[in-house]
């Protein structure tokens, strides 16, 4: 098969091109390296083709996706630190782009996944969060959410051009995954604690440490990946991937600590000195991934302390 993955030196990207190399296939990446980075496809060069450049560039993702079997949509401008510090760059790279790639595979009749998040759900309390559930978002204003409705846009968009088109897709959304090679850089919680914990360095938590989330590994999630995109059932639908174990974000911290053995202490700051104004967190983040389950038997398998674990040891 041939692949083509946007955002494939990203860190979600990089790992689905290390496991469709594993598999035979032939990989091309398209990546800006903007949140991505060289160092995270560098052990494939010679062995994948790599395009640097723009998902915006119409003719340039137009031959990319004609020459392709199968197509990965994984770029996007992420990280609720970068949202908010670069608002507008992000929801053009985010919707326009998708766009690019959405059309793209319409026109030249193309198997596509794209990579969704649990944003798109925003502040919904009922928690576990399925499928169907509301999106609750806060004003406009709220800048933080603007890289939800950019992908609620982006998911809209695909939904109404398979019902419209064909379009063969596949749509999955992202809770909280984390894994080697994920930077703290755009705000990030386990990267960051562990590099933290590691240099025995304070760890911040922003508020009280209440709020909570589920972490999912990055193998599970390319893995889920894989499955769902070979699988001609799933063309047309919508699916969680997400881990098990919920964990308030001060457990997280302790947990870490513990887990690296570190000197570490914990401070905590109010969200207005961690995050430009305009920035809104969601108390709990809770996956329901029974449907991806159903769908293709699907289960994460990494562990909340395998997760710290892998993280650790890649920064060690
Ligand atoms: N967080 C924190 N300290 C940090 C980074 C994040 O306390 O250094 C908190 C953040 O406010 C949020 C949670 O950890 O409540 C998860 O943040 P992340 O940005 O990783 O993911 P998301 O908010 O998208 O779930």
């Amino acid at each position: 098969m041939r692949a083509f993955i946007t955002g494939g030196a990203g860190f979600i990207g990089s790992h689905l091109t290390d496991a469709l190399i594993a598999r035979g296939d032939s990989v091309t990446i398209l990546d800006n390296l903007s949140t991505g980075s060289k160092k995270n496809i560098t052990h494939l060069e010679g062995k994948i083709s790599i395009h640097e450049g723009d998902i915006r560039d119409k003719d340039l993702v137009d031959k990319l996706v004609a020459e392709s079997d199968i197509v990965f949509h994984m770029a996007a401008a992420l990280g609720v630190k970068n949202i908010m510090e670069h608002t507008i760059e992000s929801i053009d790279r985010n919707f326009t782009g998708s766009e690019v790639v959405l059309n793209a595979a319409t026109k030249h009749d193309k198997r596509l996944l794209i990579a969704s998040t649990s944003e798109i759900y925003g502040k919904n309390p009922n928690q576990p969060l399925h499928e169907e559930s509301d999106r609750v978002v806060g004003a406009p204003q709220k800048i933080r959410w603007t890289y939800s409705d950019a992908k609620a846009l982006e998911e809209a968009v695909a939904h109404t051009l398979h019902k419209t088109h064909g379009l063969k897709v596949t749509t999955v959304r992202f809770f909280n995954t984390v894994g080697p090679r994920q930077t703290g850089q755009y705000g990030m919680v386990v990267p960051r604690f562990v590099q933290a914990a590691l240099k025995n360095e304070d760890i911040t938590i922003y508020d009280d440490g209440s709020q909570s989330r589920v972490f999912c590994h990055v193998e599970d999630a390319v893995r889920a990946v894989l499955t769902l995109m070979d699988s001609d059932s799933t063309i047309g639908d919508y699916f969680n991937v997400g881990g098990v174990g919920e964990v308030t974000i001060k457990q997280l911290a302790e947990k870490v600590i513990y887990q690296t053995h570190s000197n570490s202490g914990i401070k905590f700051i109010p969200y207005s000195d961690a995050y430009p104004a305009g920035f809104e967190d969601m108390q709990r983040r809770v996956p329901d991934v029974s449907k991806i389950k159903k769908a293709v038997g699907w289960s994460p398998t990494h562990t909340l302390d395998s997760i710290i674990d892998s993280v650790a040891k890649s920064f060690a």
